[in-house]
C-alpha cells in the first residue's frame, strides 16, 4: 500500500511539473556539532530524549511543504545564529544542505543565567542567487495561494545550570517535583524554530498580529471569547501568561504549551489552541496525531525566545 501511494506520487509530481513540493511529515534534523557537552560524554544519552521529542512534534506536522535548500550553480546561502553552547558568540554556516521538509537545529547547552530555561535562536540569513532560489527556496515557501517565511535552520540552547527532568515515559503522569520538564520545554522551543512568535516584519506570525493580539483565524476560533485577537505577552512572541486551551493528549483543559513560562514539577502537552496557531503561521497541523508511546527522552521558570540579531528573555 505504502509502495502504491509512493509511486502514485511519483506520477504526479511528474505530471505537474518539478515546482510541486510533496507533501511530507516534518523532520527535526539535530546537529551537536555545537555542542561542549550538555549533549555528549557522560550527557550522550539525552540525545535520545531530543530526538523523541522532534518526532512527538513532527507527528502534528505531517503535511508540510518545504523545498529541500541546495546550493549550486551560482546560488548560495549563510545562516548566521547564536552559537548554543555560547549564544553570546556568532556562528555562521554557508551553504547548508537542508533535505525537503526538514529544519535543521544546532543544539547545546549553555549557562543561560537567571530563569532562562531554554532559547530558540532563529538565523539571520543572506542569500545571493536567482529570484527563485533567494524568494521561493530560502526565505519563502507557499502554501495554497499564500506565501510564508520559512524555517530552515535555527539553534536551541538549554541552560546547562537547570536541574531537568528527562523522561523516558513522556506520555505517563509523572511526579518530578523540583525538577524542570526537558520535554515540554523542548517541544516549546521546536514550535519557535518553526516561527511560533517570530515578531519579525512578514513572517506568519507577526502577518497574524493585530492591536498587540494574535488575530489569526484558526486561533480564533478556538478563542471565540476574544473576537479581535488571542492576547499575548508583552514582547507579542507567546500567547499571554495562563492561556488555557486543550491537550492534544486526552482533551483536558491545559495551560497552552507556548505561554511564557512553566513550573518546575509540570509537564505541558501541545495544545488544540497552540496547534491552531501554527496553522494560521502556514503549516498544515494535523489534530489527529496520537501520540505514541515511545523511547521519549525529555524544566518556575521562563522560557525566552531570542532572536539572532537582539536577546530576548521574556519573564513573568
Ligand atoms: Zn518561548
Amino acid at each position: 500500500m505504502r509502495a502504491l501511494f509512493g509511486r502514485l506520487c511519483l506520477l504526479l509530481s511528474f505530471l505537474l511539473g518539478p515546482s510541486v513540493s510533496l507533501r511530507a511529515q516534518l523532520t527535526f534534523e539535530f546537529n551537536y556539532s555545537l555542542d561542549s557537552g550538555f549533549f555528549s560524554g557522560a550527557n550522550a544519552d539525552r540525545r535520545v530524549h531530543l530526538e523523541a521529542v522532534g518526532s512527538y512534534v513532527s507527528q502534528f506536522l505531517t503535511a508540510t511543504t518545504l523545498a529541500a535548500i541546495t546550493a549550486g550553480g551560482g546560488n548560495t546561502w549563510t545562516a548566521q545564529f547564536a552559537s548554543p553552547s555560547n549564544p553570546s558568540t556568532t556562528h555562521s554556516v554557508t551553504d547548508l544542505a537542508v533535505a525537503a521538509n526538514t529544519v535543521v537545529v544546532y543544539v547545546g547547552g549553555a549557562g543561560l543565567g537567571g530563569s532562562v530555561l531554554a532559547q530558540a535562536n532563529l538565523p539571520g540569513i543572506s542569500v545571493s542567487g536567482n529570484e527563485s532560489w533567494s524568494n521561493n527556496t530560502v526565505f519563502k515557501r507557499t502554501e495554497g495561494h499564500s506565501v510564508y517565511t520559512r524555517a530552515s535552520v535555527a539553534a536551541l540552547s538549554f541552560n546547562s545550570s537547570t536541574n531537568w527532568f528527562f523522561d523516558s515515559t513522556p506520555l505517563a503522569n509523572k511526579n518530578f517535583g523540583g525538577q524542570f520538564d526537558f520535554f515540554s520545554v523542548a517541544a516549546h522551543e521546536l514550535l519557535h524554530v518553526l516561527g511560533f512568535g517570530d515578531t519579525r516584519s512578514g513572517s506568519g506570525w507577526d502577518r497574524n498580529l493585530f492591536n498587540g493580539a494574535f488575530a489569526g483565524g484558526k486561533s480564533l476560533e478556538e478563542k471565540s471569547n476574544t473576537p479581535f485577537g488571542v492576547p499575548l505577552n508583552s514582547a507579542r512572541d507567546h500567547w499571554a501568561a495562563s492561556t488555557l486551551s486543550f491537550s492534544t493528549r486526552d482533551g483536558e483543559v491545559q495551560e497552552a504549551l507556548m505561554d511564557p513560562d512553566i513550573a518546575s514539577g509540570v509537564r505541558k502537552y501541545i495544545t488544540t489552541l497552540d496547534l491552531r496557531a501554527m496553522q494560521d503561521i502556514g503549516y498544515p497541523a494535523n489534530f489527529t496525531a496520537v501520540p505514541e508511546p515511545a523511547a521519549f527522552g525529555i524544566g518556575a521558570g521562563v522560557i525566552s525566545l531570542v532572536w539572532a540579531w537582539r536577546r530576548r528573555r521574556i519573564q513573568s
